[in-house]
């Protein structure tokens, strides 16, 4: 008798959630980056009990229509790309398809949508990735998602999650990098009716900064801005005296998406040479642009990795450019100044 079986969707689900949310700032940073590929403009982030008990979402992008919100949540459901050729070219923050299927899976789910300002929409509500309740449902244009009592049905899952403080400490930063990433939404950002942060979305990335890092910081960056073949580089880096002792000051973006990348960090370190003391690091964020093809970004499930095919190109880009502008700003010692 054969032993092999495929497993069914409930089991499949849950093991992929075990991959794609691994606390509650996994859940925010799904659901905020599919509000950002809805093209919303302003997005509301409200936790409860570091994200455990309750997080909303809330946006007033595209939403998502009748036929489609009970497919939003199988399993590799996407609306962002068809074919296996889009996979190298991604120009969304989701491709996966898996986010919604898993977040459903672990948690309970209350989705309220409408595609268009009529007041009218529609309301679903899963649990551990069973349907309870799809019904019309009063809406404005836009989505919101609330989602309840995360890891209730995975108890050892929950048994591993951190202070609530903790977990705060995760979404906040998660919701204060994609506020720097896309300063033309308007983020607030909420935990225990504490307003943590709100931007204005009005463009201007300086302001941003201003309300993540403080007026003090905003006032004492350099701006950047530098264009090459393949590549655009944009945002600002902190003065050379105004260090860190964490390497998580620096922030990088690649055509929008948050990513932690060592080469980008190390050209980085290097254009400010031994103008840093050691084991400070400087204040950055930077938006690097370039065609989709140049940038792999399925590397793993998170997406906070990703791989570039000109490497060497951009870092020596990066290098050269920051390096220029900190010398410029007189700085850097002409005699001492890297070659
Ligand atoms: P992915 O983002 O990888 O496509 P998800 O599971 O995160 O997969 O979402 C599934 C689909 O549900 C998306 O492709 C999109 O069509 C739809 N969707 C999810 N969230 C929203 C939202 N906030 N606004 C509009 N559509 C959404
Ligand atoms: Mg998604």
């Amino acid at each position: 008798m054969a032993v092999i079986k495929i497993l069914d969707e409930h089991i499949a689900n849950q093991i992929a959630a075990g991959e794609v949310v691994e606390r509650p700032s996994s859940v925010v940073k799904e659901l905020v980056e599919n509000a950002i590929d809805a093209g919303s403009t302003r997005i509301d982030v409200t936790v409860e009990e570091g994200g455990l008990q309750l997080i909303r979402v809330k946006d007033n992008g595209s939403g998502i229509g009748d036929d489609d919100v009970e497919n939003a949540f199988q399993r590799h459901a996407t609306s962002k790309i068809l074919t296996g050729k889009d996979l190298f070219a991604i120009r969304s923050l989701g491709f996966r398809g898996e986010a919604l299927a898993s977040i459903a899976a672990v948690a309970k789910v209350d989705v309220v949508t409408s595609t268009d300002g009529s007041g009218l929409g529609r309301r679903l509500v899963i649990e551990g990735g069973t349907i309870k309740t799809f019904e019309p449902a009063q809406s404005m244009q836009g989505t919101e998602f609330t989602v309840r009592e995360l890891f209730y049905n995975t108890p050892a899952r929950l048994k591993y999650m951190k202070t609530i403080q903790t977990e705060l400490g995760h979404i906040s930063d998660l919701i204060y990098r994609l506020a720097l990433s896309y300063p033309s939404i308007a983020f607030t950002l909420k935990h225990n009716d504490n307003a943590l942060l709100q931007t204005i979305g009005n463009g201007d990335l300086l302001q941003v900064i201003a309300a993540v890092y403080g007026v003090h910081t905003a006032k004492s960056v350099m701006k950047v801005k530098a264009e090459h073949l393949d590549f655009e580089l944009e945002g600002y880096i902190g003065k050379p005296e105004m260090t860190r002792s964490n390497r998580n000051a620096m922030s990088w973006f690649v055509n929008g998406r948050y990513v932690r990348s060592f080469p980008l960090n190390q050209a980085v370190l290097r254009a400010y040479h031994t103008l840093l003391p050691i084991n400070r690091f400087p204040m950055v964020v930077l938006q690097a642009r370039m065609h989709p093809t140049l940038v792999d970004v399925n590397v793993h499930p998170a997406k906070l990795e990703v791989r570039f095919s000109k490497e060497a190109e951009l870092c020596e880009f990066i290098g050269s450019t920051l390096q220029q502008l900190l010398l410029k700003q007189q700085l850097i010692p002409q005699a001492a100044a890297p070659k």
